[in-house]
């Protein structure tokens, strides 16, 4: 993060790019990415799986799926995981084949289900048993044979934050690992179906290896369990999670780095000769963004103080939904002798869950200032919202000393157009 988004004579820059420059030009809030850090992240995981074999790395696209990243990930042969239709056809629209193109998902519809047929993608994660008689029902109908890949639930947690873990049996993702022997029994004598290995992921954020390496173990024991008896399995997709640093002033949950990582795959699979995939997202996008805002108020509460900013939960919601940490960078530098003061930077929207950085030390804030919220690259416009008919916000990204809006801000008449009055009205 730091080495893409660094101070040059004293204001922060994205790469070779002056922040309040972007700033004067498109508005505030924003986000801003970087071409460099995009390359870089996803070239350190894709060198640290060296010497795996085989390995494919399909992103997923829902840590952030503007067609321009995706673009720059594809151009560096990024497969996709998608988990909807229109993440489908946005991977498609950035140039990624169908056949780097996974598709999990646990409430996947038939129209979707027809949709990633007719494409022609790599396969899809089935969720569950109900699941794969609709995929079997839809290919029949279209005549083709649905690839399929079975989600295995590893009863597993995977000691992240509570709402992302998913691998636990009381989570609502993937097929009990017990049950995988006698569905892959009754799936593969089916004409229309051809199950084309298994699949896991078991959680986000995830920062200690010693979860992956349970989840990759209890893989590894069910394929011996299924190749025992006459049921191979060539393929395996091991999902996302990995975890990134988002405090670096924090010494706690440091994540594993993707070589370690990479590592624990070597340990536990290594001799099962299958193809690996794996699907990271936050590893790949979050340290390569930022949240732009400008400061609209100091507040003093009776005990507090409150730096207001003009971006919100709807831009940006993990810290509301997770608690989530992102670091919080003023645009100017602030010098090593400056005083700090305990402040909560909060959005101005309607919630009191919406608050960025509570009880957070920051050197004095003054209206107007820029500030950047750190670590925003993943998550972050994805999940954003018009909650409180706020604007989606634009995203620029970087490139060397070149910017580009590669989503601009919505008029308010687009943003209404989609609504109408009934006659009576
Ligand atoms: C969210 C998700 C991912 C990506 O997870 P990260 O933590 O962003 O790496 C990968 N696979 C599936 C099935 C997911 O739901």
């Amino acid at each position: 993060m730091r080495k893409f988004f660094t101070y040059r004579n004293g204001i922060l820059h994205a790469e070779s790019v002056s922040i309040p420059n972007i700033a004067e030009s498109v508005g505030t809030p924003f986000y801003c990415y970087t071409t460099a850090a995009l390359e870089h992240y996803y070239n350190f995981f894709q060198s640290a799986l060296k010497g795996l074999g085989e390995v494919c790395i399909h992103y997923a696209l829902k840590a952030n799926a503007n067609i321009a990243v995706v673009r720059t990930l594809a151009n560096l042969g990024a497969g996709a995981d998608v988990v909807s239709e229109g993440e489908l056809r946005l991977a498609l629209a950035a140039g990624i084949s169908p056949q780097q193109i996974v598709f999990s998902g646990v409430g996947k519809t038939p129209e979707e289900i027809a949709f990633a047929l007719q494409t022609g993608i790599l396969q899809l994660n089935v969720e569950s048993e109900a699941e794969l008689w609709t995929i079997h029902r839809i290919a029949t109908t279209l005549n083709t044979v649905a690839s399929v890949s079975f989600r295995v639930n590893l009863d597993i947690d995977a000691k992240t934050h509570h709402k992302m873990t998913t691998s636990r049996k009381e989570d609502k993702f993937g097929i009990e690992w017990r049950k995988i022997p006698s569905l892959l029994q009754s799936a593969i004598s089916l004409p229309h179906l051809k199950v084309v290995g298994l699949t896991t992921h078991i959680g986000s954020q995830i920062t200690n290896l010693q979860s992956f390496r349970k989840s990759f173990m209890r893989m590894r024991d069910l394929i011996t369990q299924l190749n025992a008896s006459g049921l191979p399995i060539r393929r395996l997709d091991l999902g996302g999670g990995l975890g990134v640093l988002y405090d670096p002033d924090s010494a706690a949950d440091l994540p594993p780095s993707p070589t370690a990582y990479a590592a624990v795959i070597r340990e536990t699979l290594g001799d099962c000769h299958c193809q690996i995939l794996l699907e990271p997202g936050r590893f790949i996008v979050a340290n390569a963004g930022l949240l732009v805002t400008r400061v609209l108020y100091v507040k003093e509460g009776s005990n507090k103080i409150f730096v207001i900013v003009d971006a919100a939960m709807n831009d940006l919601i993990r810290p509301s939904l997770y608690g989530a940490f992102h670091a919080i960078l003023p645009i100017t530098e602030p010098r090593l002798d400056m005083s700090r003061q305990t402040v909560d930077v909060v959005g101005p929207i309607c919630e009191t869950s919406d608050v960025f950085a509570p009880q957070r030390s920051l050197t004095p804030a003054f209206p107007g200032e820029l500030l950047a919220l750190d670590g925003a690259g993943a998550y972050g416009a994805t999940m954003a919202s018009t909650y409180n008919l706020r604007r989606l916000v634009p995203e620029i990204l970087v490139k060397g000393d070149k910017f580009s809006i590669i989503r601009r801000r919505p008029s308010y008449k687009e943003m209404f157009a989609l609504e109408s009055l009934p006659p009576w009205l």
